[in-house]
């Protein structure tokens, strides 16, 4: 018997992927520890899993070994499968009654381009599950220490792609005077622009700023810095993506608890 075999006995209702449907899932940031066990389920059951390039090759290597992997995605800047050839596959893969695990690093709907398949999908009529995953920007925060939320810092965080189609119309100043945690992601090569941004609109040059980069991998490294300086020190210490990067109060809290241990005082309270 195996591990999963052992694990799948004792969860009562794991769900069966059935020949001709797709299952939609996020693989995390790079740890398989980071897998919900549905899409553990899904790479245990599918015929063939197609993967985008952010899925590590630990997630992989748990797929069934009979399973064909298929990559399908942007790789070092060569062409890469359109949206559309990647939904027409996943199509193709069912109708002709596999069963199919589409993987997509962190959460296939956040900066994933998940819903243009489920609308694929649906409209070809091809029957589909959407498993969520752990997203980049919460696990890079978990891997530097920093909470989402702190209770008296902040009531929201707001999620931001740095790069996109739209970039050049994008306005930054309600994002800055909304006072919250900005967690970007896809922001390395416009990270000088979008700090200027910012400042421009009011947030502090030293409000502090951490940059994370190869978040729940072996490569994993964490940058702490000022909005004023994080770019420059990013590209001085030759960070690259994938990072995520997070401006405000909750970058400061992983020094501050050390601060609080040093001076033996008390621990911030336990959320209620
Ligand atoms: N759907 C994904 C995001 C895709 S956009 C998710 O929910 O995580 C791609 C961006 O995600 C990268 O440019 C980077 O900003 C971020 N990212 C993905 N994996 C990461 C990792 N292991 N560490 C840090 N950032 C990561």
């Amino acid at each position: 018997m195996t591990a999963w075999d052992a694990m799948a006995a004792r969860r009562a209702g794991v769900p069966v992927l059935e020949p001709g449907h797709v299952w939609l899932a996020g693989a995390g940031p790079g740890d398989p520890g980071l897998l919900t066990l549905d899409a553990l389920a899904g790479l245990q059951q599918a015929d063939v899993v197609v993967h985008d390039a952010l899925v590590d090759q630990r997630v992989l290597a748990l797929a069934a070994k009979e399973a064909r992997l298929e990559f399908a995605g942007k790789r070092g800047g060569r062409p890469s499968a359109t949206q559309t050839d990647i939904s027409q596959r996943l199509i193709a893969l069912a109708r002709s009654g596999e069963r199919v695990l589409r993987l997509k690093g962190g959460d296939p709907f956040v900066f994933g381009r998940g819903g243009e398949e489920v609308m694929a999908l649906a409209a070809a009529g091809v029957p589909f599950r959407v498993i969520p995953g752990v997203t980049a920007g919460l696990a890079a925060l978990a891997a530097a220490s920093i909470p989402a939320t702190l209770r008296g810092i902040n009531r929201a965080v707001i999620f931001a792609a740095g790069h996109g189609a739209d970039e050049e119309e994008f306005d930054w100043a309600p994002l800055a005077r909304a006072g919250q945690p900005i967690v970007l992601y896809m922001v390395m090569h416009n990270l000088e622009r979008i700090a200027a941004a910012l400042m421009a609109a009011g947030v502090a040059r030293q409000t502090a700023t951490a940059v994370i980069a190869s978040a729940a991998t072996p490569r994993e490294r964490i940058l702490v810095s000022t909005l004023e300086k994080v770019a420059a020190e990013a590209h001085a210490q030759k960070f690259e993506p994938p990072a995520i990067v997070v401006i405000g109060e909750i970058v400061d809290f992983p020094r501050n608890l050390a601060a609080n241990a040093a001076a033996g005082t008390k621990k911030p309270e336990e959320p209620r």
